[in-house]
């Protein structure tokens, strides 16, 4: 066991041996809520649940009862298209070469298919191209759309599981539609 994940069981423990029995009982949940979730992770992106936990625990600057939530480890499977960043760089390689500027992606909402090359260009920060529709800055002449994935309307997308096992959200690839001939 790591470091890391020593302290949080010890923690956990401790609150175990509250007097307060509201404390006792939550402290013991949210080690198997944990546990599950990290392992969940774990089964995605082909590591161990060591590897996740310790991870997350690197990241944790505050009380593990708040850390750990849905908010923060959201429940892959309530998802669809989750991915971890390994398997993301390889399907944008894949679909269009190594160079990562000219990766296409589509906004979930007008469907405009743009590139960081193209916000580059702009003079706009390249990793909002696949965050932000172009037309908030009026790449290529758009401007009615607006769309970004920072709002509250939630439309299809990419999750993105990073190096530290968190979550991003990013828009998809522009996928062409497969030749039947
Ligand atoms: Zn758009």
């Amino acid at each position: 066991m790591s470091k890391e994940i020593e302290k949080l069981m010890q923690e956990i423990a401790k609150d175990e041996q509250s007097s307060d029995s509201y404390i006792r009982e939550e402290a013991t949940k949210k080690r198997e809520w944990i546990l599950n979730r990290a392992d969940m992770y774990a089964k995605y992106c082909g590591v161990s649940r060591e590897d996740v936990l310790t991870s997350w625990e690197q990241s944790r600057s505050y009380w593990y009862m708040n850390y750990y939530q849905g908010c923060n480890q959201p429940d892959l499977t309530q998802k669809n298209n989750v991915i971890s960043i390994a398997k993301w760089k390889e399907k944008g390689k894949e679909l269009f070469g190594d160079n990562a500027k000219e990766w296409q992606f589509e906004c979930p909402n007008c469907h405009n298919v743009q590139t960081m090359q193209q916000f580059f260009k702009a003079g706009v920060e390249p990793n909002y191209a696949y965050r932000n529709c172009a037309s908030r800055f009026g790449i290529g002449g758009l401007t009615t759309c607006k769309w970004s994935i920072e709002g509250l309307i939630t439309l299809p997308c990419t999750y993105v599981i990073t190096e530290q096992y968190k979550i991003v959200k990013v828009f998809n690839f522009h996928e062409k539609q497969p030749k039947l001939f």
